[in-house]
């Protein structure tokens, strides 16, 4: 825990998603940052209820940026994560992600494999295949990063490598194309480095503080090497860890990481065009972004990732942008999805609680626009009536 003193006010409990849906102290911020002080302390010893609180937070962050006194609790937490890691309920599914997240091309193709099995005979009703029809995955035909790919704009003037991270290179490599094809069109080359490891957030996330730091090294070396002006990555989770998390892993961090819209809207306003290339009226025909009957532009809701806004002030740029392609942006209140990494697949009840205090509001919109494959998951699990996509998706498609 920080040497600084909690003082017990209970201002990092206003936006915890783990107490709004269970009003009890020890499913709070400061329940959790109590108990971690006992637990520091030799006041409690470690169990499988003190794991389970520590382990049911969905490390949003929305304490640790809301504490007055700028207690960082969920790096608390993840330490408590790295001790307690004995004492969770699924501890050799926890271990299998330990290991899957560090072979990610091998597992991804022996899921694949599976996943053609349980099509012609459903192994995943027997036991030891079970959970993977709990987490209800449905993986890409190939990755997007598969050996150094460099994609070049037609004139460029600069160059930029992609984080692709876990999500978008087995689930969703479109977006990373989108994204691909954004930045060719705004004249960058894009550099996707065969070097690309995990990011770490969810070795991290379920304890293993020390796997997660190596991976990190690795992601380091490799970036460090290129001459980028950037590192954008579609998931705000990545570049939280790559941008500010790595640093106290391993006393290095690079802070050229960022996400798309804020790269996007730098170098649009930097070019003197303002935000204008993205105005909905030239562009509508070739979209296919605009209402049904074309005239009127669609209702959008864009559902800020945590990591966006607590970790990387991030989030105004896509509202602009979006703004800008002439949506018409329904406001909400910000929260959580309730995803969470391996939270999600480790308190699945607790996750769909935090989603259903979401949708009846999304539900009002004509399309969802997010900046975390993350959220993408977890919202089409209830959304299916209406698209559910990245806002570099929607940059690709106003460009163009
Ligand atoms: S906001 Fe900070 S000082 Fe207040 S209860 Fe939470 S951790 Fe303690
Ligand atoms: S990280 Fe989020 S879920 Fe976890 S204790 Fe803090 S506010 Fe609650």
């Amino acid at each position: 825990m920080s040497k600084k003193e909690c003082v017990r006010c209970g201002g990092c409990k206003a936006l915890c998603p783990t107490y709004r849906e269970d009003a009890n102290e020890a499913m709070s911020a400061r329940g959790r940052a109590v108990l971690l002080k006992k637990f520091s302390r030799g006041e409690i010893k470690p169990s499988k209820t003190l794991s389970d609180r520590i382990f049911s937070c969905v490390l949003c962050g929305a304490c640790s940026r809301l504490c007055p006194l700028g207690i960082n609790i969920t790096d608390t937490i993840y330490k408590g994560r790295n001790n307690l890691r004995g004492f969770t309920k699924r501890r050799i599914f926890c271990f299998g992600l330990m290991l899957g997240f560090q072979k990610r091309y091998a597992v991804f193709k022996l899921l694949k494999v599976l996943e053609g099995i349980n099509r012609t005979f459903p192994i995943y009703k027997i036991r030891p295949f079970k959970p993977l029809r709990d987490i209800d995955i449905r993986l890409a035909g190939s990755p997007l990063r598969d050996g150094v790919s460099i994609f070049r704009a037609v004139r460029p003037k600069g160059r930029v490598a992609l984080f692709a991270g876990c999500a978008t290179n087995f689930l969703y490599p479109y977006t990373g194309k989108a994204l691909i094809n954004g930045l060719n069109s705004i004249n960058y080359d894009a550099i996707l480095p065969a070097v690309e490891v995990c990011c770490g957030a969810p070795l991290r996330g379920l304890g293993f503080e020390k796997e997660a730091a190596r991976l990190a090294e690795k992601n380091i070396r490799a970036f460090k090497k290129l001459n980028v002006e950037a590192i954008i990555s579609l998931c705000p989770t990545c570049i939280h860890l790559i941008k500010n998390e790595y640093k106290g892993l391993i006393g290095d961090g690079m802070d050229i990481a960022m996400e798309a819209s804020q790269f996007f809207s730098s170098k649009l306003k930097e070019g003197g065009n303002g935000l204008k290339d993205f105005r909905l009226q030239s562009r509508a025909p070739k979209l296919n972004i605009v209402s049904a009957n074309r005239l009127s532009p669609l209702s959008v809701i864009y559902h800020a990732p945590c990591h966006s806004i607590y970790n990387l002030d991030a989030g105004s740029e896509a509202i602009q942008i979006l703004k800008s392609i002439g949506f018409n942006i329904i406001d909400v209140e910000r929260g959580c999805c309730g995803f969470g990494g391996t939270f999600r697949f480790l308190n699945q009840r607790l996750s769909e609680d935090i989603l259903n205090r979401r949708i009846g509001e999304y539900r009002k919109a004509d399309m969802i626009v997010t900046a975390c494959p993350g959220c993408i998951f977890q919202l089409r699990t209830k959304i299916r009536d209406k698209r559910v996509v990245h806002i570099a998706e929607v940059i690709n498609e106003a460009l163009g």
